[in-house]
């Protein structure tokens, strides 16, 4: 086997392997290196929404009082974490600044546009391969249990109206329109018609299969400890198994991407977002739309062959084992709202914990990074990774092949932060 190929991609979640869908689909040989099996972690366990309904980044304005208001609540679904690491407090620090109308006027239309394109070229692939991964076009629910969430429920609808995302308040009567089975406690709720869902193991499982197929290599169990660049170029990728060498690197290494490319000088600002979630096979769903409910953060996704509950986010954690208290959270939130759900027990559950790779401004890094001219980036996908999955793979291997990009590419460079951290310091 040749230590050499057009392309090596670090990481084998759901950003690496579109990655590597589109680029051999553009005639490159592709090697995938991945510490673990393919799609171990955030990329199988997430709860499989396809949402252009997420045009609204993290960062925006009210969330740092929802954030503190979280932290202060015994039953919350955020957590940061109280060791003050350096990255952790830069970090935070953005996350704070971002959280404006300049940026959220900023990041809506870019989040719109990359959301919809996401559904569309993942739907695509899907058709084009036939992968079996339960695709289903139904729309998303999103359910509120107070007043105050009917005013932020109002809120969105609005947003999304000046925005030109399709959504339809529904008042607690309105809500079996959507689904004639429904039977919950929201006092409202908000349905987004354009929105899809997937099953993550099995989209994974059916492209790697593909993938497989047509001749991309992939390097399970395989773990990157360093890149050896000179001048402008990465000349090898160091591993456990030995050295590799690529025409290009493709670095899609989720929330560990910061740490890989520090050490040669590419400062990512990222934190991982620790998420669990909760999958009852053979479960039968007592609805048939995923639901989020808002207030608490929680997602609930109904599959052909089960029910998947996810949520909670806890800020700059790499420990991988899943905290049961958070676990047990979840459930009670499921059981507020549905109380049929109210019967699910821990014990019956195949329990996943995952890192949502987080940017400060909520919006992903995919760029042909500007100092190493052989190395390509595709990573800080947050909440949206399943969603934007496959349109970061066609970006990619557009940007490989030098041909004019999908999209203006200007918003997701890295370099984004330092410039903004570089400039405020020379006001001070
Ligand atoms: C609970 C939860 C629910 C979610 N729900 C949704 C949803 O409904 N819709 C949606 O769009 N998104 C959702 N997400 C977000 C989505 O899952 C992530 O954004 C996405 O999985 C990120 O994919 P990735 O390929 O970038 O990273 P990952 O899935 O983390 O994959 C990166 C891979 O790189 C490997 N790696 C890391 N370092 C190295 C190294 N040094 N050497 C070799 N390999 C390495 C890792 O082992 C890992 O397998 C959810 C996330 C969570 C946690």
């Amino acid at each position: 086997m040749s230590d050499r190929s057009d392309v090596l991609i670090i990481g084998g979640g759901v950003v690496g392997l579109c990655c590597a869908y589109f680029l051999e689909k553009a005639g490159c040989s592709v090697r995938v290196v991945t510490r673990e099996r393919v799609g171990a972690g955030a990329s199988s366990i997430n709860a499989g929404m396809i949402v252009p309904s997420h045009f609204v980044p993290l960062a925006s304005p009210g969330m740092l009082s929802r954030g503190l208001e979280w932290l202060l609540k015994p039953e919350s679904p955020f957590y940061i974490s109280p060791i003050p690491r350096p990255e952790l407090v830069l970090w935070l620090n953005e996350f704070r600044l971002y959280c404006n109308m300049k940026h959220l006027r900023y990041a809506i239309p870019i989040l719109k546009n990359l959301t919809s394109l996401g559904k569309i070229w993942l739907r695509n692939m899907i058709q084009e391969e036939a992968l079996d991964c339960d695709w289903r076009e139904r729309g998303l629910l999103m359910l509120y249990r107070s007043d105050h969430g009917q005013k932020e429920a109002e809120r969105l609808v609005a947003l999304a109206e000046q925005a030109g995302v399709e959504a339809r308040f529904l008042a607690a009567a309105q809500l079996d329109t959507v689904d004639a089975h429904l039977q919950c406690n929201a006092i409202c709720g908000v349905f987004f018609p354009e929105d899809a869902q997937v099953q993550p193991e099995a989209f994974i499982g059916a492209l790697q299969l593909r993938l497989r197929e047509r001749g991309v290599e992939f390097w399970e169990q395989t773990e990157v400890h360093s890149l050896v660049v000179q001048d402008t170029r990465v000349e090898r990728v160091k591993t456990d198994r030995g050295d590799f060498t690529a025409d290009h690197v493709v670095v899609a290494a989720g929330a560990w991407s910061g740490r890989l490319l520090r050490p040669i000088g590419v400062r990512v600002l990222l934190q991982p977002g620790k998420g669990y979630s909760l999958t009852y096979p053979r479960m039968k769903a007592p609805f048939s739309v995923p639901v989020i409910l808002d207030e608490d953060r929680v997602a609930i996704t109904p599959f052909r062959d089960g029910l998947r509950i996810g949520g909670m986010m806890e800020i700059n954690s790499f420990r991988p084992w899943p905290n049961e208290r958070r676990m047990q959270m979840m459930l009670r939130a499921a059981a507020r709202s549905f109380p049929t759900l109210s019967a699910l027990r821990l014990k019956q559950a195949r329990p996943g914990v995952g890192f949502r790779p987080l940017t400060p401004d909520g919006l992903p890094v995919i760029e042909r990074n500007p100092r190493y001219t052989n190395l390509y980036l595709a990573t800080g996908h947050g909440m949206l990774g399943m969603t934007l999955a496959a349109i970061t793979g066609k970006l990619i291997s557009e940007l490989v092949k030098g041909e004019p990009t999908t999209v203006d590419m200007r918003p997701f460079g890295c370099e984004r932060f330092w410039q903004r951290i570089r400039l405020r310091q020379r006001w001070i």
